[in-house]
């Protein structure tokens, strides 16, 4: 197995038989984690980008059955911020010196493109790259979005599993997930998905199918995270995933995708204390920190354990600005736009 890894080190490229060898084979996850980190450092160097991150609405018309803001969950504080409450919150991030934001939210009808594109237009004059992480839209929505600024956008497969896929998403459709993520691409969008890692069913090979998707794809972002129950939904009480599975999925995404852009999810943390600080380690370069104020944290709820709650944005940045330097890596000093190799 070692042979296979240093030929994915060195090239990039593995059989599937193999990944799911590498994924079930314990004993390799220190050199595999190892040689994320190495072609890290080769092809999207120290800098760690912090992208800032908005959570303007957690109100969602979907029903995903692991997710906090599934519409049926009836124990949580619902919100959407006005247009200038999260103008106001990218100002503050401008000043505590971010250049990218992360806008987010549950899939809200309210924000049709004529309520969020002068948002988006606002926030752009600012200066900012904008990602956009707010679910499935035709592709009309999303130019509108393109032609106002946006500049990136996030949206998951979280399991390529077709069959899993239609348990977990009930009324939402495969295909159009696949057909929002070409939609993305065909609109010039830098585009990023990912995986829940351990949800209910999934097997190794469903993992490694993610992985080589992610590469059949040419994901531009790859966001992973350890499926986490949440006590009020559906899955509540279904065993959750772990963050060492989490995190060599991610560090095999790394081998896969060298030079993508890929963050060490706050899920991560939720689960080990260190959870994100181990995810750079192993193949990681971005962290968003939270710039949302006040209660909002606490209600944009998607998992139990979400770090940070109760912290300011100030207090956010801050820590992870220390925790990057006591690792010997610096904050990245430009926007973080993917940098493809040759
Ligand atoms: S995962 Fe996204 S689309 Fe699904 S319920 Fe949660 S916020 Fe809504």
């Amino acid at each position: 197995m070692q042979a296979i890894l240093e030929q994915l080190e060195k090239t990039a490229r593995i059989e599937r038989d193999d990944l799911i060898k590498l994924l079930a084979d314990d004993s390799l996850d220190e050199a595999i984690f190892a040689a994320a980190d190495r072609v890290r450092r080769q092809t999207v160097g120290d800098a760690v980008h912090l992208r800032g991150l908005i959570e303007f609405s957690n109100i969602c018309k979907q029903n995903c059955c692991y997710c906090g803001l599934r519409r049926d969950n009836a124990n949580v504080h619902r919100y959407r911020m006005k247009a200038e409450e999260i103008i106001r919150l990218a100002e503050h991030a401008k000043a505590l010196g971010f250049q990218t934001l992360v806008l987010q939210s549950g899939e809200d009808d309210y924000f049709t493109p004529e309520r969020l594109t002068p948002i988006l237009k606002a926030i752009k004059a600012l200066g900012f790259a904008i990602t956009l992480s707010i679910g499935e839209k035709p592709p009309e929505v999303y130019a509108a979005y393109k032609a106002a600024g946006a500049d990136r956008y996030l949206l998951r497969i979280e399991t390529t599993n077709s069959t899993l896929y239609g348990r977990f998403h009930p009324g939402m459709s495969f295909d159009n997930r696949l057909a929002c993520l070409a939609a993305l691409r065909e609109e010039g969008f830098e585009v990023g998905t990912g995986c829940l890692v351990g949800l209910p069913g999934q097997t190794l090979g469903d993992l490694a199918d993610d992985l080589l998707f992610f590469q059949a794809i040419d994901a531009d972002m790859i966001g992973l995270g350890p499926f986490i129950p949440n006590q009020d939904t559906p899955l509540a009480e279904a065993a959750g995933g772990n963050f060492q599975l989490a995190r060599k999925v991610m560090a095999l995404a790394r081998l896969l995708r060298p030079d993508a852009n890929i963050p060490a999810t706050t899920a991560m943390e939720a689960l080990h204390p260190q959870g994100r600080i181990l995810a750079l380690q192993s193949g990681a370069n971005v962290i968003m920190p939270n710039v949302t104020e006040g209660d909002y944290r606490s209600w944009y709820v998607l998992y139990p354990g979400k770090v940070g709650v109760h912290d300011t944005p100030e207090n956010s940045v801050e820590a992870i600005r220390k925790k990057i330097a006591a690792i010997g890596r610096t904050i990245g000093q430009d926007q973080g736009f993917r940098s493809k190799r040759p």
